[in-house]
């Protein structure tokens, strides 16, 4: 609690409002005292560390996007009647979803890199029709205080973390038969006052950028399990939280003080571990505790969420569909037929992923509490493009590269007063185009296919809101096979005598593709 109110006082004293700028989200990070642990030390401020510094400045492009931009970088809020940022906004409409992911494709392109907003975008939309339907069934009060806590949320312009993934131990055990309860979040004691909190989180995206945490369980969940049904709202400064940072592929390049071998110096992601040693949670930021029968609804529909924010991948495809074409320009063959035609294939998988997410979106439907929520096959859909795709198109590009990319040498070789010449002159492409900007460009694609960036590109694809099994399991359970063979029954003249027969009660996902009214 002192924790919260040291940040409650900061915030005061920058005179209170919500945080607009990307300058005043960096300054709001600073003097946290945060346990932030890197290569065996404890961090002393990570807004200053070379290594931590590109995922903040991804995080602080969110809000300049929002000032230049406000169409697509803010919404209006019902709870404030004002702007506020886009990430902090409840869907309220198909559009408000659409433009959700219109918005995640400009920051992809804009930063080539995860910008680590949208696991709490999505937490915040899956819990307000969660918690408004387990206090219909339970009588609890979760739903109004989690309207409180988002319209807070809202005032301050704070960035929330969603905390769902557990480190989960043997994977074919629940949570109650793990050798070690620790395994999963669980809530280790309750008082008068709130629960107390004891468990780690892997792979936390932008965790310590944040300004709040969403902790949530991560997985479905059976009676045995109910201490590990607890969401709650955790400041990340709050007392008892260690953070581990995970390391990326190449990421000490950005401590080498170089512009070029870092391949993207301005942006980056982040991802730590979370730990939590009795972390306390004062009931008035308690959204679940015990409900195990709404842990998969909360599950399922944060990653139907989640499953098309994974538009961010086109915007991220952008910038190395372009990085391809500036490589091959500067190594003169960009007129060359298959190079062409590369380019063509990337674009179509890259548009196939946006594509997907974005007629997600469109079919949403509203939830009891008024939120809306995208359609759940065709966001299974995106994802599981996305596990895919931008592999495809990462072997397009270093196709397109050529082996360059990974046998360049380095920046301190190329500021050498000796070999540096040797550099620019056997390594130039094309004779109008400097040396120099033919490297950036090779280690630019190096970044997003081997480096820091293809965490968020290729392996947070793979494995981010669900590995892709999660996705051909849900992709399964919906794709109402009866009711296909009963269409080919009919046509074939085994079953049904008429369509009409068959088309009479289109339910589930049909019932969504056959809607007629306009989306809202
Ligand atoms: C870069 C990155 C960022 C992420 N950001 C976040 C974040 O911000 N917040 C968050 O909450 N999570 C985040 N995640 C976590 C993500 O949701 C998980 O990685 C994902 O759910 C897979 O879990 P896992 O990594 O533990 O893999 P594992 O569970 O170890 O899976 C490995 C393989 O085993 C299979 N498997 C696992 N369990 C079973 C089982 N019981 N039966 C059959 N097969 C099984 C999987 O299908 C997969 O093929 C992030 C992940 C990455 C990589
Ligand atoms: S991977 Fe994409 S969807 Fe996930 S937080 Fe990063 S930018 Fe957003």
């Amino acid at each position: 609690m002192a924790t919260e109110l040291k940040a409650v006082r900061r915030h005061a004293a920058g005179g209170g409002g919500p945080l607009r700028t990307g300058a005043e989200y960096l300054a709001s990070l600073r003097g946290r005292d945060l346990r932030v642990f890197l290569f065996g030390e404890l961090v002393a401020e990570p807004v200053d560390h070379p290594m931590i510094r590109p995922s903040i400045n991804a995080v602080a492009e969110t809000y300049d996007l929002a000032v230049r931009d406000p169409e697509l970088g803010t919404a209006v809020s019902p709870y404030t009647g004002e702007r506020i940022n886009r990430f902090l906004h409840v869907a309220g409409s198909a559009h408000d979803l659409v433009l959700q992911n219109k918005m995640q494709r400009r920051l992809g392109q804009l930063t080539g890199t995860c910008f680590q907003r949208c696991v709490g975008m999505d937490a915040i939309n899956a819990l307000h029709s969660v918690t408004f339907e387990i206090d219909a069934q339970h009588g609890t009060p979760y739903h109004a205080r989690f309207i409180r806590f988002v319209t807070d949320m809202q005032k301050r312009g704070f960035v929330i973390g969603g905390a769902m993934t557990d480190v989960k131990g043997d994977r074919g055990k629940a949570p109650h038969e793990q050798a070690d309860p620790d395994l999963f979040v669980h809530v280790s004691r309750r008082t008068a006052e709130g629960v107390y909190l004891k468990g780690a989180k892997a792979h936390q995206t932008g965790c310590i950028n944040a300004h709040w945490l969403l902790v949530m369980p991560t997985m479905r969940l059976g009676p045995k399990d109910r201490d590990y049904a607890i969401v709650g709202a955790v400041p990340v400064d709050a007392a008892g939280i260690t953070y581990i940072y995970g390391r990326q592929s190449c990421d000490t390049r950005s401590m080498e003080g170089g512009e070029i071998d870092p391949g993207n110096r301005k942006f980056g992601g982040q991802e730590a571990m979370i730990v939590f040693e009795d972390v306390f949670v004062p009931w008035d930021n308690v959204f679940m505790d015990g409900e195990v029968d709404y842990a998969a609804m909360l599950v399922e529909r944060f990653t139907t969420y989640h499953r098309r924010s994974y538009v961010c991948k086109s915007g991220v495809g952008d910038v190395l569909i372009g990085a391809a074409a500036t490589v091959a320009d500067f190594n003169g063959v960009d007129k060359v037929s298959h190079v062409r035609d590369k380019l063509v294939e990337m674009t179509h998988l890259n548009e196939t992923i946006y594509s997907t997410g974005i007629a997600s979106s469109y079919q949403a439907v509203p939830m009891k509490s008024g939120a809306y929520l995208n359609d759940d096959m065709i966001a299974n859909v995106c994802k599981h493009h996305v596990t895919r795709f931008p592999y495809e198109i990462s072997r397009l590009a270093q196709d397109l590269a050529g082996g360059l990319m990974v046998t360049l040498p380095s920046e301190q070789d190329l500021d050498h007063p000796e070999v540096g010449a040797l550099i620019r002159k056997y390594l130039k492409g094309r004779a109008d185009i400097a040396t120099e900007d033919r490297m950036k460009i090779l280690r630019l694609i190096e970044n997003m296919t081997l480096g820091r960036n293809a965490v968020g590109y290729l392996t947070e694809s793979m494995h981010g809101a669900g590995s892709p099994q999660a996705q051909r399991i849900q992709i399964g359970r919906q794709m109402q096979l009866e009711f296909k063979k009963q269409l080919a029954m009919t046509l074939a003249g085994v079953g049904p005598e008429t369509a009409a027969e068959v088309s009479r009660d289109l339910t589930e996902y049909m019932a969504r593709v056959f809607r007629t009214d306009r989306p809202s």
